[in-house]
């Protein structure tokens, strides 16, 4: 099934005491997952028959959700949210379950700060409802919206449909959740280390720590397009630039 192979990228590690910063101001980066077997690890929706929240807090305990996402995976899950956000990665969740019955599932094991509640997509999301609940056309809205490209939105999906979908329009990166029973630590190294490295392009753009032939070695291995890499470049380099035209 090659569609749903995940990122086919060569990922540099995290470069020891990476920077970090401040959710930024404009997004450059987002990250979108499913929930049902991806950020939890067992199906919710199935689990709780696809109830209201109201039925779900008299029915369930707090046990019933951490055993639905695993207690020993919170832990990881944690950092892996914990180190996104801080690289300024914007997280959404687009799924097939329901808004509030998601938001109060994350709240349950300590995971809602994560997300803001409208930046979760439920079935009973007119956004998603308007694609016909086609995650793909409803990611690339998002893309349009904010002017992001293909490298710099990575979907992490359980279901193949969903990631052979994205793929086969070639919207973004995709990681595809293969035993659908939630992300697991290899899962989580592959992205934190992809955001990781994608983030030092924007911190180039910032502040310019990183030099210039590193610069390119990450948008080659990233595979960036040539349009973002100029596009880093010129917020970079105004004033050589302009130094330039004045000389010829
Ligand atoms: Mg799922």
């Amino acid at each position: 099934m090659d569609e749903t192979e995940g990122l086919s990228l060569q990922l540099n590690e995290p470069k020891p005491g990476a920077k970090t910063k401040d959710k930024c101001e404009k997004i450059n980066m987002m990250c979108i997952y499913d929930f049902d077997q991806t950020i939890s690890s067992a199906h919710v929706f199935h689990k709780t028959q696809g109830a209201s929240v109201e039925q779900i807090r008299d029915q369930y305990k707090k046990k019933d959700f951490e055993d639905w996402f695993e207690t020993s995976r919170l832990t990881y899950l944690k950092e892996h949210f914990e180190t996104l956000r801080s690289l300024g990665v914007e997280l959404r969740i687009i799924s097939f379950g329901l808004v509030d019955v998601i938001h109060y599932a994350l709240k349950m094991v300590g995971l809602d700060n994560y997300f803001e509640k409208d930046l979760i997509f439920g079935q009973d999301s007119p956004e998603l409802q308007n694609v016909q609940g086609q995650k793909h056309r409803l990611i690339k809205q998002f893309m349009e919206s904010l002017s992001l490209e293909k490298t710099q939105v990575v979907f992490v999906d359980d279901d193949p449909r969903n990631i052979e979908a994205t793929n086969k329009d070639d919207v973004c990166l995709t990681v595809y959740i293969d035993q659908r029973k939630g992300m697991q630590k290899s899962h989580i190294d592959q992205l934190n280390g992809y955001f990781n490295t994608l983030a030092q392009l924007f911190d180039f753009n910032d502040d310019g720590l990183l030099q210039h032939d590193e610069f390119i070695a990450i948008c080659t291995s990233l595979e960036v397009s040539d349009e973002l890499r100029e596009k880093l470049e010129a917020s970079y380099f105004p004033l050589r630039k302009q130094v330039k035209v004045v000389a010829e």
